[in-house]
């Protein structure tokens, strides 16, 4: 075996290591049955099994309450951004947004060509160094749904409570943050994220969501972008990307094994703090971008005082085995991505790193 990076990619992202071996041992002949999982029907036993434990796991380790659903559709979270508007925005009623970043901003592009869009709340004035205090999240009366997203993956700020947004349905994209601390769902008419950071490989978006907002589609738009006909059909309408499905599957299993959402929360917190504490002990030479109320736990992102300084802190990490910690491109400066699977000890070395380039440099 290779020797495996300090990998703090944004996504695709890392993967538990156990996962992948596991992975690696059932993949030309799964459990037995002379194939691999991604060479067998959709419609038979043997996938149908790691189809539901997937659906079954991902309702017990979030604590999902009765009345919800758990779907596994394609297109990525960015499908999602159309697909909510188009099955929930019905005429007369107006999709709310908050306006958090990047990936708001994505989602209401989207809305803006489905239906009539306000957005209720924004921190673009604060260059989205922070999130919209709650109490500026005001629901308007014609209010179809109000989206929010929990975790801004390039500007690195994430909400630790959400707004009440009584009768209207709150739908939250959690890409960057789902299964990451436990969560009181029913406070959620839906919730929905692309795999590719805290569940598993890309090519599966889970959404879990409130049973009749997913009956609630209409008839008029496309069969395919129905979530009443996934929900019918429990997900194998069309066929599923099974492969994906069965990785979401294993990485469920190792989240229980790491003693479910509370213990999970505990280590992404020591691991934040870790690097947020090497930002705020450096006197300067590291700035965090976000502000600390709102810093991510997913996504630690941060400046040094030039972006010469950057290059060559990028440069001399690489060549010590750290990946994936330039800032996105649209941002600049440094990201350090430390989702589930990400061990505390990438983040103890990536601190040892940054004392060492900050002694170097100062
Ligand atoms: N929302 C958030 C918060 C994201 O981080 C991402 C991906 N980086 C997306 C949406 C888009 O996801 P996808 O690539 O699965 O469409």
């Amino acid at each position: 075996q290779g020797k495996r990076a300090f990998n703090f990619n944004a996504g695709p992202a890392a993967l538990p290591l156990a996962v992948l071996e596991r992975a690696q041992a059932e993949f030309v002949d799964f459990r037995g049955n002379g194939m691999s999982i991604m060479e067998m029907s959709h419609r038979g036993g043997v996938y149908e099994a790691v189809h539901q434990e997937a659906k079954e796991l991902l309702k017990e380790l979030f604590n999902v309450p009765a009345g919800y659903d758990v779907l596994f559709l394609q297109g990525g979270a960015s499908s999602q951004f159309a697909m909510i508007p188009m099955n929930l925005l019905q005429p007369g009623k107006v999709a709310a947004y908050v306006d958090t970043g990047s990936w708001a901003k994505k989602a209401i592009k989207e809305a803006q060509l489905i239906g009539e869009t306000a957005v209720i709340a924004s921190s673009e004035a604060e260059h989205y160094t922070r999130m919209p205090s709650l109490e500026d999240i005001q629901v308007p009366a014609e209010a179809a749904y109000v989206h929010l997203t929990s975790n801004e993956t390039i500007e690195g700020t994430q909400f630790q409570a959400f707004p009440n947004t009584g009768d209207v349905p709150l739908i939250v994209d959690m890409s960057s943050d789902i299964l990451s601390r436990p969560l009181d769902i029913s406070q959620f008419g839906m919730i929905y994220a692309g795999a590719q950071k805290n569940l598993g490989p890309s090519g599966v978006t889970v959404v879990i969501a409130k049973e009749e907002l997913l009956a609630a589609s209409p008839n008029t738009i496309p069969t395919m972008l129905r979530y009443d006909i996934h929900q019918k059909n429990n997900s194998l309408y069309n066929t599923p990307p099974s492969f994906s499905i069965y990785m979401v599957n294993q990485v469920l299993h190792w989240l229980k094994e790491q003693g479910g959402l509370q213990a999970v929360q505990e280590h992404n917190e020591e691991k934040a703090n870790l690097i947020y504490d090497a930002i705020d002990s450096s006197q300067g030479f590291y700035r965090g971008v976000a502000v600390p109320e709102n810093r991510s736990r997913m996504n630690v992102t941060f400046r040094l005082t030039s972006e010469d300084l950057e290059k060559s802190f990028i440069k001399q990490a690489e060549q010590e085995g750290f990946v994936g910690l330039k800032g996105h491109r649209s941002v600049g400066g440094l990201r350090a991505s430390i989702y589930n699977a990400v061990p505390k000890s990438s983040c103890e070395a990536l601190v040892q790193f940054m004392k060492q380039f900050q002694q170097q440099n100062s």
